[in-house]
Order: structure tokens, then C-alpha cells, then sequence
């Protein structure tokens, strides 16, 4: 009986240490409830890192209680979390792919210990990969991996799916192993991506840097045909639908309302990263201010942001312009019994992130560049009475969904003042229509639908490749 392994940088497990005894808690991220059906089954298998550096003698023990839960470690040391997570995957692969390059750090010794990571999922997997195994490797902490077990293991299926955007080629030609993490990709049958335009970035960078040939989405790598198609991911609607109806949720939806009132609440939710347009979005809400003071007191932005990478210098230096825009701003337009804006820099349990959703009137979603972004679709899966507006940054993969939202630039901060001023002024039929339409897009395409859609599209890439032998 062949089985199903998925491979991540993290396992979808939270452990945490008190007095020397490890505690285990599965993680309950969209990506872990999506894959819950397939990893908890039959022989079936998560690999990855747990999360933290595991003294070695506690190792075998850990071992043990995650092989209960269908999960088997790759453990890494501090060196080799500084070097391939933090530097290779964090310091070049990231800043790349959501084209800022100028944040890139081409060091080397990230690259020898991305490789040797790589090297060491490789062996992890391998220890229970067998002929006939479907093999599943998630975002680009991994890219050297599909090649590596290519090349020990022939007779599996290798699925890799990108999480992040794939570059332009102008962007992706600058890191100087752009040639073997292709090589390394091309090792997989079939390769997703959440949009027509990142899979069009991969083929495109392959054929211009590797000596291969790509006729439309299929690449001949070696004589072995590989696919490269677009899956947009999504979440698991149900359980934002049924959050409305917790009591918990309503109990703080009740909070809520009992401190805000009719004030109309703007929401915005993102981890502390360059790529998510924060600085940008806080100007655009002073300006909105600014062009339109009859919304003074009757507007607030409400700010998460949470925390994330702040060891590293630029993510340090963003706080800190946030903290001091976010500061300046209230300090402008504030009155004795109003602030336009509550930001937050911690996270929150996701009751009070589906209150927030429920309550307010606006999700505002502006990233410079993003995969997907999942906050968005989590809005929409909210909004039970199908009221509220979504404003969304063309520059995310979900608005190539959710179209039904006002789409923006989010360079253009006068742009996102006169959307925040129309979906303020949106009539409620308007809002209902629109809302409906992305309700339904947000159900249909449901994290569900996208595993069953990417396991199915694999079997039938591998049907493909032996009628081509
Ligand atoms: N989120 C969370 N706690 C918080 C705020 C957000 O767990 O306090 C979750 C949110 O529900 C969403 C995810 O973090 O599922 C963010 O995903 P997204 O794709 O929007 O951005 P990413 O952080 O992956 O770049």
C-alpha cells in the first residue's frame, strides 16, 4: 500500500518547554486543518522541524510522542536554523521573491547550509519513502528538496507546492544559485502556484536559465515531463461561518460593540513584515483624515500587527516606524473621546480575530506583494449577513479571486483614501451583491477543494508521464 508524505519547514505542532518536560499541541493553521485529512490517515506522515532546537538528549522522547501524532522530526541546531531559516530562506528567498531585492543578503554560508538542510530533509525522507509514494514538499524553504529525492528515489511522486510568490525572471536572476534551486524544483512532477502569474514567472525563469525545453506548462526535465499550474489556496470557510455563532465570539462581539458603538470600525491584520504595505496603509488612513474631517470620531482604524522577525534589523526598523506613525497620527487628529487609530502588537486567539471580522464595516488588506493572504478570504468567510466591504491590494493573490472587492494599488495611498471613502458611502445592496459573489468563491475554493484538487492533478501527472514512455 503506498502512502502520502508531506514535507513542510515546520511541523504542524506547537511544543513548548516547562521545566524540562516538552509539552505537544497540534497547531491549528489552515495549512495544518487543510492536510489534516490526508497526514492523519493510515501510514501516512508529516515531516519537519518542530519549531525549537531539542536538547539531544530529550530528542528520542519528542520522537516518540509526534510518531503518535503521524509526525516525525527533522531536528536542526541553532547554526543551522540562523543560516538556512533565518538567512538563506528569510534574508534572500523571501525579500526576492516579494520583489525587494534591496533587502537581499547573497552570503554564502546561507547557501551551504540551505543545502545542507535540504540534504538532511532528504535523509529524513528517505527513511520511510518507499516506491509508489506520493510525496508532497510545501514552500521554498524547500526548493533543493524535490531534486535531491529525485535522485535517490525515481519511482515516487513529488508534489511541490509555493506559498509565496514566484518572481519575475528580472528579480529571480539576481540570487547567484538561481540555476540549482530551479534544478532542484524541476525534480518534482508537479509544481502549484497560487497564481497564473507565478507560474508563468517559474516556467518562464526555467527555460531562460536551464537548457530545458517547456512547451506551454509542461518543462522536459531529463526525459520526465513536469507540470507547472496555478492553485489558488483557500481556507476552511466552515469553521469562520460557524466562529460567527460561538459564544465566546459573541461575547466579545458584544465588547465590541459596547465600546465602538456606531462607530465605523476599518480592520486591518497582518504579521510585522515589509511586504504587507503597513507604512503605506497608515498613510492613506492620515490622508483619508485629512481629505475628508467630517469622519473624524466616526472612523477608527483597528490595527493588528503581529509580531514577527523583529530580531532582524529591517523588521526592527519597521516597528519602530510604525510605532512612530501610528503615534503621530493619533497625536494629529485625536479628541478628548476619540482616537482614529488602536493598534496592537501582539496576536490574538482567532475568537477575537472572527469578532473583528464580524464587526467591522471594512477589511483592509493592502500588501506590496503577497501569495494569497489569507486574512482577506478569512473577512469574507465572516461576513455571514453578506454586508461590509473589502478593500484589497492587486498586488495579493486573492484579489485574483475576489474581484467583487474595491482593488488597489497599494502604492497609491490617495487611491486607498478615496476606496476607504466609497466603501464607507457603499450602499447596503451594493455591499450585499458584491459580498455574495465573494462568499461564494471563498466556499467554493475551500482549503479542502485545493488538496483534493492538487493530490488528484498529481496522480494524473504521473498517468501522463507512462503513456509518454
Ligand atoms: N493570525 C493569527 N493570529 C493573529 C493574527 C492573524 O493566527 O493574531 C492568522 C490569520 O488568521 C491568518 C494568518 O495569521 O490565517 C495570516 O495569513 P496570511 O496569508 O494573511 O499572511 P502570512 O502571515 O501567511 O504572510
Amino acid at each position: 500500500m503506498s502512502k502520502t508524505i508531506i514535507v513542510s519547514n515546520r511541523l504542524p505542532v506547537k511544543i513548548t518547554e516547562k521545566d524540562g518536560e516538552y509539552v505537544l499541541n497540534p497547531s491549528e493553521g489552515g495549512l495544518a486543518t487543510g492536510l489534516g485529512s490526508i497526514y492523519r490517515q493510515g501510514y501516512n506522515i508529516w515531516i519537519g522541524w518542530p519549531g525549537l532546537e531539542v536538547n539531544e538528549a530529550y530528542q528520542p522522547q519528542i520522537r516518540e510522542q509526534l510518531t503518535e501524532m503521524n509526525l516525525m522530526p527533522v531536528y536542526l541546531t541553532q547554526e543551522e536554523i540562523n543560516n538556512y531559516y533565518e538567512g538563506f530562506s528569510n534574508e534572500i528567498l523571501w525579500p526576492v521573491f516579494h520583489y525587494m531585492s534591496v533587502y537581499a543578503r547573497y552570503e554564502q554560508v546561507y547557501w551551504d547550509y540551505y543545502y545542507q538542510v535540504n540534504s538532511k530533509f532528504r535523509d529524513v525522507v528517505l527513511q520511510v519513502a518507499e516506491p509508489g509514494d506520493v510525496i508532497w514538499i510545501h514552500d521554498y524553504q524547500l526548493l533543493l528538496l524535490p531534486g535531491m529525492i529525485r535522485a535517490e528515489a525515481p519511482d515516487v511522486a513529488i508534489g511541490y507546492f509555493q506559498h509565496i510568490p514566484f518572481p519575475s525572471f528580472e528579480l529571480f536572476r539576481l540570487i547567484p544559485w538561481r540555476a540549482e534551486l530551479l534544478e532542484g524544483m524541476l525534480g518534482a512532477d508537479l509544481l502549484g502556484f497560487h497564481t497564473f502569474d507565478d507560474s508563468h514567472h517559474f516556467l518562464n525563469a526555467v527555460t531562460r536559465l536551464l537548457p530545458v525545453n517547456a512547451s506551454a506548462n509542461v518543462v522536459m526535465a531529463n526525459d520526465r515531463a513536469v507540470i507547472a499550474e496555478t492553485f489558488p489556496m483557500g481556507i476552511d470557510n466552515a469553521k469562520f461561518e460557524e466562529l460567527s455563532d460561538d459564544p465566546e465570539v459573541l461575547r466579545q462581539l458584544e465588547s465590541l460593540k459596547e465600546a465602538f458603538g456606531d462607530t465605523h470600525m476599518v480592520l486591518s491584520i497582518d504579521r510585522l513584515d515589509y511586504s504587507k504595505g503597513i507604512l503605506q496603509r497608515l498613510q492613506a488612513f492620515e490622508l483619508f483624515l485629512q481629505l475628508y474631517p467630517e469622519y473624524v470620531e466616526k472612523v477608527i482604524l483597528y490595527m493588528i500587527v503581529v509580531p514577527s522577525r523583529d530580531t532582524v534589523t529591517q523588521y526592527k526598523e519597521l516597528r519602530d516606524a510604525i510605532d512612530r506613525l501610528a503615534g503621530s497620527i493619533n497625536a494629529r487628529f485625536r479628541t478628548i473621546n476619540w482616537h482614529p487609530i488602536n493598534y496592537f502588537y501582539r496576536s490574538f486567539p482567532v475568537e477575537t480575530l472572527a469578532a473583528l471580522y464580524n464587526f467591522a464595516d471594512i477589511g483592509l488588506v493592502t500588501p506590496m506583494r503577497d501569495g494569497m493572504n489569507l486574512v482577506s478570504k478569512e473577512y469574507v468567510a465572516s461576513r455571514k449577513h453578506n454586508n461590509g466591504v473589502l478593500i484589497l491590494s492587486e498586488m495579493a493573490g486573492a484579489s485574483k479571486e475576489l474581484q467583487d472587492a474595491l482593488i488597489v494599488n497599494p502604492n497609491n495611498i490617495g487611491a486607498i483614501a478615496r476606496a476607504l471613502h466609497e466603501a464607507l458611502n457603499m450602499p447596503l445592496q451594493e455591499q450585499t451583491r458584491r459580498m455574495k459573489q465573494m462568499r461564494q468563491v471563498v466556499a467554493k475554493f475551500n482549503i479542502a477543494h485545493w488538496v483534493k484538487l492538487f493530490m488528484a492533478r498529481l496522480q494524473e501527472v504521473k498517468q501522463l508521464q507512462q503513456s509518454m514512455l
